[in-house]
C-alpha cells in the first residue's frame, strides 16, 4: 500500500523593494531587498513524531547602500533574518555586509563585514578561503556568511596586491535537527550525505535521502524562467545550448531537450550504474514513489529497480558528489567547454560562480570577446568580468525577472 507523505510547497511571496534618492549632489543612497515565504504542507498525517504536517518560513535581506565624495566612499549594510516555524536552528540571522569601501587612485581600503569571491579551485566547489558556507540557508553551499575583515588593495599596473586581515573566523553552520539527515542515531549534514564515501558505507541511507529530495524537486513546478529556456531552445534550436547546474530536473520538465542541456552536476531524476556499463543514465524507474517522506525505508522490491537495467549491479543516483570531479560521459564536461569556445553570446543566470566548470566557461568566453549577460541579485565573480572587460552587461535581480526578456531578445534559427 502506497502510504505517501503528500507534499505542496509554496513560494507564496517573494517581494523586491528598491528605491534609491540623492541627498546631496556627491552623495547617494539606496535601499533595496527582498522578503521571501515557503510553505510546505502535507495532506496526510506524519508518520514520525517529530514531522509535522505544515513548515512556514519567512526570510528578509534589506541592503542599504550609501555613496559619499562621488562614489569614492560607499557604505553597505546587508542583514539577513529568517524565521523557521520549527527549526530553530534554522531560525537565524547574520550580517552578509557591513562595510566601509575607500577607493583612492591606486588603492583601496574595505573595513568590516564583507564577502569576498577569491578562494582556490577544487574539484567541484571552489574553497573559500575567506568566506565560510551558511548550509543552514541552502545546502548547495551558494549562501556566504559575511566574515569580519580589514582588505587593502593595492592596485598597480601589473596587478593587484589583497592584504588581509581578520580579527577571528567565523565557523561554517549547519541546519538544526530537522534539516539534517537521520540515520540510526546519527545526524548526517548534507554535504557528508553526497559523497561517494557515504553511498560506499550507506548505500540504502543515501538513495533514501536522494529519493525524498526528489520529490521535493517533484512537487515543484517549472516558473517563469524555466518555461522562456524551453522557447528559446523550440526558436534558437543548435543555435541555442543550456548549461545548467541544477540538478531539480525542472528544465527538462519545463521543455528543454536532454540533447541541449548539459547537466554538469546531474539531474535527481536519474541514476547510473555503480560499474560505468551503461553508455548513459536512465530515468529512475516508475516504480519508484515520487513522494518519499523523510525516514522511510526502501523495500527489498525498491532497492532491486534501483539496479542497473543492463548488468544488475546496484545503481548509484546520478549526481555529481563532493568528492568527485567533473568528466565527459556523465557531466558534458569537455563539451560545455568545447561551447565557450564556440558561442557567440552567454548568458549566465543565478550563480555565484562557487563551482569551477562555470567559472572556467565564463572566463573562456571573456577571453574571446564574447559579450555576456548577467544576472544575479548581487554582483558576482560574472558581474566582475563584464566590468572588466566591458564587453556586456549586468543586470541586477532575479531569473524570473529577466530571463524571460532576454529569451524573447534572442535570435531564432
Ligand atoms: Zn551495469
Amino acid at each position: 500500500m502506497k502510504r505517501g507523505h503528500h507534499l505542496l510547497t509554496a513560494q507564496l511571496l517573494t517581494g523586491l523593494l528598491a528605491c534609491g534618492c540623492a541627498v546631496a549632489q556627491d552623495s547617494y543612497t539606496d535601499l533595496r531587498g527582498n522578503v521571501s515565504a515557503e510553505w510546505t504542507g502535507f495532506w496526510e498525517d506524519a508518520k514520525f513524531p517529530n514531522q509535522h504536517d505544515s513548515y512556514l518560513s519567512l526570510a528578509g535581506e534589506p541592503e542599504l547602500i550609501h555613496e559619499r565624495n562621488d562614489g569614492d566612499d560607499i557604505f553597505t549594510f546587508k542583514p539577513f533574518y529568517r524565521v523557521d516555524q520549527h527549526d530553530n536552528k534554522r531560525t537565524h540571522g547574520d550580517v552578509r555586509d557591513l562595510s566601509w569601501i575607500h577607493a583612492a587612485r591606486d588603492w583601496e581600503l574595505t573595513t568590516g563585514f564583507s564577502k569576498v569571491f577569491w578562494g582556490v579551485t577544487e574539484a567541484v566547489h571552489l574553497v573559500d578561503i575567506i568566506n565560510q558556507t551558511d548550509f543552514v540557508e541552502n545546502i548547495d553551499g551558494e549562501d556566504k556568511l559575511g566574515q569580519p575583515m580589514v582588505n587593502l588593495a593595492l592596485i598597480r599596473d601589473w596587478g593587484v596586491v589583497d592584504l588581509f586581515v581578520l580579527p577571528y573566523f567565523r565557523e561554517r553552520t549547519f541546519r538544526g535537527k530537522e534539516g539534517y539527515w537521520q540515520v540510526g542515531s546519527h545526524n548526517y549534514q548534507p554535504e557528508e550525505m553526497a559523497t561517494r564515501a557515504a553511498f560506499q558505507d550507506m548505500p540504502e541511507e543515501v538513495w533514501a535521502w536522494y529519493l525524498y529530495r526528489r520529490g521535493v524537486c517533484r512537487a515543484a513546478n517549472p516558473n517563469r524562467a524555466h518555461v522562456a529556456l524551453s522557447r528559446a531552445e523550440r526558436r534558437g534550436r543548435e543555435r541555442f545550448l543550456l548549461i545548467t547546474q541544477n540538478v531539480d530536473g525542472l528544465h527538462l520538465r519545463a521543455g528543454n531537450t536532454l540533447d541541449r542541456t548539459y547537466q554538469i552536476h546531474g539531474n535527481i531524476d536519474f541514476m547510473r550504474c555503480t560499474r560505468e556499463c551503461l553508455p548513459a543514465p536512465v530515468q529512475v524507474p516508475d516504480g519508484i514513489d515520487l513522494q518519499w517522506s523523510k525516514g522511510r525505508a526502501l523495500t527489498e522490491g525498491e532497492l532491486q529497480q534501483l539496479g542497473c537495467p543492463s548488468c544488475g549491479a546496484p545503481a548509484r543516483p546520478h549526481v555529481l558528489w563532493f568528492d568527485e570531479t567533473y568528466d565527459e560521459p556523465n557531466f558534458r564536461f569537455q563539451s560545455a567547454i568545447e561551447a565557450a569556445r564556440s558561442a557567440t553570446l552567454l548568458v549566465v543566470v543565478g550563480t555565484t560562480g562557487g563551482t569551477s566548470l562555470p567559472m572556467h566557461v565564463g572566463t573562456i568566453a571573456a577571453q574571446r570577446g564574447v559579450p555576456m549577460v548577467v544576472v544575479n541579485p548581487e554582483p558576482n565573480p560574472f558581474s566582475a568580468l563584464v566590468a572588466r572587460t566591458g564587453n556586456g552587461v549586468f543586470l541586477s535581480g532575479t531569473a524570473g525577472e529577466w530571463v524571460p526578456q532576454i529569451a524573447s531578445a534572442l535570435p531564432s534559427a
